[in-house]
């Protein structure tokens, strides 16, 4: 596969209300992860971290030189790839064993998984090629083997805790269907919700190990009525509550008792 080397990695974005946006342009969609920083008072949030192909903590060395706290919305290793590097870790109660050992080996190559698993993607709405990488991190990276290390939770939560940066007060939503401990992280004060891939625009996901569509239901139920401003979600473009509530809807209709399955 003749993929040319990337001359960086990361994409950096600086929004409004102290929020960046990074992520890996060189990813696929389906595993191409939002990955969030929020500047606080007293110390930084990071949301998710990508898929650790490459050093998130260097290549963003100029926004993360302060105290952090590393947030994984769920443990799908396209969140909690570079979780390792950071010393400061939050997941929620349900997914802590995941991080606790190093992820299996993931080959980059579509040939190499099971069928099964690329036909669910494409059901869902994903274009995949046969290579989930546009681009190699860096010279000799191998395709076929890579797994991401432990990363044992620092800290778990669950619903109705409080992540405090000092000014900013984010409080975490159990938010399962997904995955069983998915989290979103809600400061009611600005109205933001970091979503992970509880909610994001484009094919969710609700097929996969330990998702659970009736459990997803409830969720979606739940997202419907909250009074969002604005959704930074794990993956796909931001949107407001509107948008929330027509993609809650959509997805209540199409799953929910006597909706269209498919
Ligand atoms: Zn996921």
């Amino acid at each position: 596969m003749g993929l040319a080397i990337a001359s960086r990695w990361f994409e950096i974005e600086h929004l409004s209300d102290g929020v960046t946006r990074i992520w890996e342009p060189h990813v696929i969609r389906v595993m191409q992860c939002n990955i969030w920083h929020v500047r606080g008072r007293d110390r930084d949030l990071l949301i998710d971290t990508g898929m650790g192909l490459a050093s998130l903590h260097e290549a963003a060395a100029r926004i993360l030189d302060r105290p952090l706290t590393a947030v994984a919305t769920h443990t799908h290793l396209d969140h909690v790839g570079s979780l390792h590097e950071f010393t400061e870790r939050i997941a929620h109660a349900a997914e802590a064993a995941t991080l606790e050992r190093a992820s299996d080996n993931f080959s980059m190559l579509r040939e190499d998984h099971a069928v099964e698993f690329v036909a669910g993607l494409e059901r869902a709405g994903y274009e995949v090629g046969p290579c989930f990488l546009t681009a190699l991190p860096h010279a000799g990276f191998d395709l076929r083997a890579f797994a991401c290390p432990a990363a044992p939770a620092t800290r778990l939560v669950q619903e109705g805790d409080v992540i405090d940066l000092g000014d900013r007060v984010f409080e975490v939503l159990h938010l399962p269907g997904h995955s069983p401990g998915s989290i979103g992280l809600w400061e009611r004060a600005s109205g933001i919700l970091f979503s992970g891939d509880a909610i994001y625009d484009g094919p969710l996901l609700d097929e996969l190990p330990g998702s659970d569509i009736a459990t997803y239901l409830k969720t979606m139920q739940r997202l419907e009525r909250l009074a969002v401003r604005i959704v930074h979600a794990g993956h796909d473009p931001s949107f407001d509550g509107a948008r929330l509530r027509a993609l809650a809807r959509a997805y209540l209709e199409r799953r929910g008792p006597g909706g269209r399955s498919g």
